[in-house]
């Protein structure tokens, strides 16, 4: 298995997950379905189903026109959207196992960004698609939830094994880790990062995906029990408690408004 990256909208990001063998594929998060059926079609593959890592037209606003040309298409997202997402057949929640072939993907549920809001691991593919909760440098804003909502969500991430592979909803990489070197500037792996993310996009190559393992040394989301990181934020705001909850919810209050 392999995942191709099909770009949406202005910076959005769809994925095919590819069984070559089958000849078959299944997307997450399609916002332009002509971008998806054409990337799977260019490959010769039949789409399988539809993954939708939440409700956000720029994740889903593809579904119909999907259900429309692929008759039977199967699409998952999670049931604590509560409706939202279009088109869904197999509403999904945390500790569900979606088996399509030779793809196997476990559901976790990390709400925060959106309530029903989950991400999908594929162990044998060494890949978690993250949707809005976690991105590459940094983490979605909370709309339907609170921060120790969010942090819950993004240590449940953390957890994966370092090497997985984690494939974002949008291309922020650069403005992230700019941000987050607003917050730990002698962080050695994240300056080290955001000289790569800056090549990269300068040579018009993506920055996904990335590893868990560089999330952890490099996110200040996953972060907030660095000591530079609490120092820096304590600088700005001396009554910060010590409490990761507290860290957390202050980084992203600053990010909101970087
Ligand atoms: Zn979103």
């Amino acid at each position: 298995m392999s995942v191709v990256i099909v770009p949406q909208l202005s910076d959005n990001f769809a994925y095919l997950v590819v069984d070559q063998a089958a000849r078959r594929c299944v997307a997450v998060d399609c916002a332009e379905a002509d971008k998806v059926l054409g990337a799977a079609a260019e490959r010769g593959l039949k789409l399988a189903a539809a993954l939708c890592t939440h409700w956000h037209g720029d994740h889903v606003g593809g579904n119909q026109a999907l259900a429309q040309a692929v008759p039977g298409i199967e699409i998952y997202g999670g049931h604590a959207e509560n409706g939202r997402i279009p088109a869904l057949t197999h509403p999904v929640g945390d500790g569900d196992t979606i088996r399509l072939d030779s793809l196997e993907a476990r559901v976790i549920a990390v709400p925060g960004h959106t309530r029903g809001h989950v991400a999908y691991y594929l162990a044998a593919l060494g890949a978690v698609f993250t949707g809005d909760t976690l991105f590459a440098g940094g983490c979605g804003r909370l709309f339907e939830g609170d921060a120790a909502t969010m942090l819950a969500s993004l240590k449940r991430l953390a957890a994966l094994p370092e090497a997985t592979r984690v494939f974002c909803g949008h291309e922020y990489t650069v403005n992230n880790l700019k941000f987050a070197l607003t917050l730990e500037p002698d962080n050695a792996a994240l300056n080290a990062r955001y000289a790569r993310a800056v090549t990269a996009r300068a040579e018009g190559r993506w920055t996904v995906p990335s590893t868990i393992a560089e999330e952890k040394a490099t996110n200040p989301f996953l972060r907030a029990d660095s000591a530079e990181l609490r120092a820096a934020l304590k600088a700005r705001a001396p009554a910060l408690g010590e409490d990761p909850v507290s860290v957390f919810a202050l980084a992203r209050a600053l990010k909101d408004r970087f």
